[in-house]
């Protein structure tokens, strides 16, 4: 197996905000809501080729 950078998500909270953050350094935006912040890092994990499906474009928000 080749080697991949770690994409380990987590969610930190900034003042009012959560972010999803990731150990490869990506950051997500600043969100309201944590659920929210959690979307953010599971796209990231997609597109990192790490989610159960590709990424084929942006959900409707
Ligand atoms: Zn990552």
């Amino acid at each position: 197996m080749p080697d991949r950078p770690p994409h380990r998500v987590f969610t930190t909270e900034r003042g009012s905000f959560c972010l999803a953050r990731c150990d490869c350094g990506w950051t997500g935006m600043a969100r309201r809501a944590r659920s929210q912040a959690r979307t953010d890092a599971e796209r990231h994990l997609a597109e990192a080729g790490h989610g159960p499906e590709p990424a084929t474009g942006r959900p409707l928000e």
